[in-house]
């Protein structure tokens, strides 16, 4: 809760006018107590693990035309199937995602996550999201290495590769100890460099949407995020999947390079190279014959 409740008195503990923006932030947050702000993540995350995935369903019910930038073409999943892996995540949602979130306050407040003016400036938040981005991807990406070993993946990682070809829907299908595993690399970050509430609000949902996407199972050539250095990205995480539970390739997150640095992407890179040569090779006997080419990993899947 806010040490002042007007105006007035919010720009004379400044010392200066406030910004439409912490006009806007005075006004809504100075009578709600902290532990409800931060309580808000629990909406924004129903509201992006329900919506954000919707996006992608209606591709794959609609718009037939987008069909042809899924990155496993051949496997369709049906809309029962599809809300069947909603149904479960909501399942975990209410049992372990939000009890976690209404009982992990004391951890931000010890942190210094802060409620109070000034509101940080849009240079700082998309540099403190960038460290969080940096930090979760790192810790990520050995924790899910473990989660490989012969006893983490059989008791707990299997249930997130159930999804050989991935949906947006199940980018938090997990076992529950992986989602609360999971959830030590996403407060790293926030603990390491404690920021606004706004910040740490925008880092749960930016991280999730980003695991919806790369879940996708679509690969758009104009996505945004393209233009990330480093940045996996769906077909990248997609292959993760393919490969399932013998997959010692593409563990990391969100970027490539822990799986560069620490050469466990040689499968892939192996894979993408192949994937090249027999598309150059059936593309020319494709225009010699009239017939069509190898698009994906799936292609070379047996049917
Ligand atoms: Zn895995
Ligand atoms: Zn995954």
């Amino acid at each position: 809760m806010l040490p002042y409740t007007t105006t007035a008195e919010a720009e004379a503990f400044l010392g200066r006018p406030l910004t439409a923006l912490e006009t806007l932030w005075l006004h809504y947050s100075a009578a709600k107590s902290d532990y409800f702000l931060y309580c808000h993540n629990i909406l924004f995350l129903f509201v992006v693990f329900s919506v954000v995935p919707v996006f992608y369903l209606l591709l794959e019910l609609v718009f037939s035309k987008t069909h042809r930038y899924k990155i496993q073409p051949k496997v369709k999943l049906s809309v029962s199937q599809s809300f069947g892996c909603y149904r479960d995540v909501m399942r975990m949602f209410f049992l372990i995602v939000g009890p976690l979130q209404l009982i992990s306050y004391p951890s931000i407040k010890m942190i210094g996550i802060r409620t109070s003016l000034p509101l940080p400036s849009i240079g700082k938040i998309v540099s403190q999201l960038v460290v969080y981005f940096l930090i979760e991807d790192y810790s990520n990406y050995w924790i899910h290495r473990l989660l490989h070993c012969k006893w983490g993946y059989e008791k707990i990682h299997r249930v997130h590769h159930e999804y050989t070809a991935p949906i947006g829907f199940a980018a938090p299908y997990a076992h529950w100890a992986e989602v609360l595993i999971l959830g030590i690399p996403s407060f790293l970050g926030p603990a390491m460099v404690p920021g606004h509430m706004i910040t740490f609000w925008l880092w749960i949902a930016l991280r999730q949407i980003e695991a919806i996407e790369t879940h996708s199972g679509y690969d758009f050539p104009w996505t945004p995020t393209k233009y990330i250095p480093f940045y996996g990205g769906a077909e990248y995480h997609d292959y993760h999947h393919y490969v399932g539970g013998q997959s010692q390739s593409n563990f990391a997150s969100v970027f490539t390079y822990c799986d560069y640095i620490y050469g466990t992407d040689k499968g892939y890179r192996y894979q993408k190279r192949l994937l090249k040569q027999l598309k150059e090779g059936v593309k020319s006997t494709s225009s010699q014959n009239g017939g069509s080419y190898v698009t994906s990993t799936a292609d070379l899947k047996s049917d």
